[in-house]
Formats: C-alpha cells, structure tokens, sequence
C-alpha cells in the first residue's frame, strides 16, 4: 500500500468518526514495520497488535511516544512481556489473566489499564466474559485487593453477520452494559472510560451506538494476507 494510499483511507475514517467522542485503534497485526512507519508519519500514535510477540518487537522498534494496545486474547504466561510498557490491554477475558496482569504490573511498578471483555455475539467462538463473570469480579475481594490494574472500561465484538441491525442490537447492548457497571460499580481501581467496540465492517454504527474506541485494521491497512 502506497502512503497516498494509507492517508486516504485514514482521512476518510477519520472524517466518518468526526463529531463522535471516538478514539480510532490502528490495529497493525500482520503489517509490516515500514508501513505503520508510514502511519505514524501520518499521525497515528496509537497502535493495536493481537500477538504478544509480534507486539514487542514493533515496540522495540518504532518511536517511544507510540501507545501500543493490546486487542487480542492474552494467555497468562506472555504478560510478562507486554506489561512494561503496554498502555490498555482490551482482552481481559479471565478473573485469572486480571490477577496475572496485577502480578505483572507490580512488578514493574505500574498500574495496567484493562477492559472487561464481554461476550456479546452469537458465536460460541469469540473469547469473553458474561456481564455475570464481571460482576462476580468486580465484587470480589480479590479485585477490591488490586492496586495495580485499572479497569477503565468494556470491549466486545460483534457477531460477523451482514445483517447490521444484528450488530446494531448488540453494540447496544453492550453500551447499556457499561452504563450499569458505571452505576453500580465505583472503587479506586475502576475508572469507567472506555467502551471499545467497533471493527472495519461496522466502526461506524458502533460510533452511533456510543463506542468511544474503534479498532480498525483492514480498512486502514488493506486486507491482511495470513497464508504467507
Ligand atoms: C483484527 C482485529 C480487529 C480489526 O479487524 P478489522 O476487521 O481488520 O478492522 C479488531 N479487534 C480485534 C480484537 C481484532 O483481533
């Protein structure tokens, strides 16, 4: 892709996200380096990768004022990797992988910003949490115990459907979600921000229904080609 053409696309996304409280994830997964070069020549500070290796090693590389956001399911063992320097893990789909993450951000002396990941599409597939799971968490002991996680937020995906309202109806569902965490739920590890939802094929209903992050990869970057 050329950087004529990276810089169309971006600006067209970002005139379609224009009025909305709506922060755009570039999410680089696949991409080689040169290209998100281009994108940060571009503008784009904030950069979201789903493997945990493949995300160190662009952070080693490109330029240090990068936010790096981690979108994709996180296995235990690998946050030791990310958590010096990762800026919002999206992913957290486990009352496990939230305590590894406390460990970890200890450890390295930070408080970790997380999203509860909420199961709200069709497929059995997708990895996350039922709004019962999170509630158990964020009344648990455990969690109130927590000094260096802070949950600032949701994050779901929509079922892959072409049928919009489908993907309408559960992004708002998730948003009304949020809204009653927000109400419910207040301690000095929970700070709610953020409901990320929203991906290339449906960004822009997801802005309507109140997401305030949209992770876009394809739309921004071109297709990925996973068989090479
Ligand atoms: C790959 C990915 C995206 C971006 O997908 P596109 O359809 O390319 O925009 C968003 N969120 C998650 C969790 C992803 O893994």
């Amino acid at each position: 892709m050329t950087k004529e053409e990276l810089k169309q696309n971006l600006d067209k996304i970002n005139a379609e996200l224009a009025g909305f409280s709506c922060q755009l994830i570039a999410v680089s997964k696949t991409k080689p380096i040169p290209l998100l070069q281009d994108a940060y020549a571009l503008g784009i500070r904030v950069f979201g990768e789903n493997k945990v290796q493949e995300l160190v090693e662009k952070h080693e590389v490109l330029p240090k004022d990068i936010s790096w956001h981690m979108i994709g399911h996180l296995q235990t063992n690998k946050v030791k990797y990310i958590a010096p320097f990762v800026s919002l893990i999206h992913s957290v789909d486990s009352f496990k992988l939230l305590k590894e993450i406390n460990k970890r951000g200890k450890q390295n002396e930070r408080k970790i910003s997380c999203l509860l990941q909420i199961h709200i599409a069709e497929e059995e597939t997708k990895f996350g949490l039922s709004k019962e799971e999170v509630i158990d968490i964020l009344r648990s002991e455990e969690f109130a115990k927590m000094e260096n996680v802070k949950v600032v937020g949701v994050m779901g995906m929509a079922t892959h459907t072409e049928n919009l309202e489908q993907v309408r109806s559960e992004f708002r569902g998730l948003k009304e979600t949020f809204d009653e965490l927000q109400q419910h739920y207040t301690a000095p590890n929970i700070d709610w921000q953020e409901v990320s939802m929203g991906m290339s094929g449906d960004y822009q209903i997801a802005a309507e229904e109140g997401s305030t992050m949209v992770r876009v990869g394809s739309s921004i970057f071109g297709a990925r080609n996973y068989a090479k």
